[in-house]
């Protein structure tokens, strides 16, 4: 273990008593979301089904969990390092980078958002309107900048996809957290609902959910990997990678696992064990509003400005004081 593995662990363990005691209580009893990045990397270019989450290279796995926890010390994976240490299991930094969770902290926070291309200014509030769905119940809003922004949103070529959560801040500054490839205010309705919605679901920290295990395994292997080969040109990894990875059991969700969730895939029933098709997620339904309102509690905000209150204020930025010193490391 070198020095900085140490310090790293030292670290860690000081933060395991602060998330436990920030959680207790919780519906995650203390269990930690374990965090399972999948390789956006891994799918070839080209057309892909509906969104495949971006990863950070792996030289910033573990300066990207270090950001994650200095934001929010309950993503830290405090159980899987309790029983690493109980099992002497020799402490791989990397191991824990891919254990930690992506949130914002629990306190009211207006993440800024740009676009990369030039964007009317109907469909910048159109995006933002549906961005900021997730504000009904949560204490994170979206608001409009004109300059550095959390959130880059690019509308050229790459499908739908963006960066999890507190990732985000280790992306350079000139370059997308989000892609909408080709969206314009001709753009279905449905399609807002359906992917707009799931991307900032993403920029909010929050993974698949067709990767929870229950769901995964309803997953005929040998059919995914011939359907997504055909269909898209993905290989035998990024299946495994997008599709067939389950999230750790251990994890912050106390939900069931929804198929109709709008961070759920539509899967179709040739790959399925039972036939049956994975619905998928057409828009933000109850349990996500439920999950969102828990991991981003609105109660907390009430001295804080409204979400509908979306002027930019110092409030609001005394709101970043946890991530203010983050270094970015790009
Ligand atoms: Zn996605």
């Amino acid at each position: 273990m070198s020095a900085d593995d140490k310090e790293l662990l030292q670290t860690l363990v000081k933060i395991l008593q602060v998330a436990g005691a920030a959680v207790n209580g919780n519906a995650s009893d203390g269990d930690e979301q374990k965090d399972n990045p999948v390789a956006a990397s891994a799918v070839p270019q080209g057309e892909a089904p509906s969104c495949s989450i971006k990863t950070l290279p792996d030289r910033l796995f573990v300066p990207a969990a270090q950001t994650a926890i200095k934001v929010n010390p309950v993503n830290a994976p405090a159980l899987a390092v309790s029983s690493m240490l109980a099992a002497n299991v020799p402490f791989e930094p990397m191991a824990i980078a891919v254990m930690t969770s992506k949130y914002w902290g629990p306190t009211p926070r207006q993440l800024t958002v740009n676009f990369l291309e030039s964007t009317p200014a109907d469909l910048r509030a159109r995006i933002l309107s549906h961005m900021n769905a997730w504000a009904r119940v949560s204490c994170v809003t979206f608001v409009e900048t004109q300059g550095a922004a959390d959130v880059r949103i690019s509308r050229g070529p790459g499908g739908y996809w963006s960066y999890l959560g507190t990732d985000i801040l280790h992306i350079p500054k000139d370059r997308p957290t989000m892609n909408l490839e080709a969206f314009t205010m001709n753009t279905a309705e449905s399609e807002y609902l359906r992917v707009v919605r799931h991307e900032t679901g993403h920029t909010l920290g929050f993974p698949h959910e067709h990767m929870r295990q229950e769901l995964v395994a309803r997953i005929d292997p040998q059919k995914a990997y011939d359907f997504f080969y055909r269909q898209y040109g993905w290989n035998k990894t990024a299946v495994d990678q997008q599709v067939l990875t389950a999230l750790d059991q251990q994890s912050i969700f106390a939900t069931p696992p929804d198929q109709t969730s709008i961070m759920c895939y539509q899967l179709p029933g040739t790959i399925t064990k039972d036939g049956q098709p994975i619905q998928g997620g057409l828009d933000i339904n109850g349990t996500d509003y439920a999950f969102a309102a828990q991991i981003y509690p609105k109660l907390a905000s009430s001295t804080m400005d409204a979400p509908d209150d979306a002027q930019k204020s110092s409030a609001d930025r005394d709101a970043w004081s946890a991530s203010e010193d983050v270094e970015v490391t790009v």
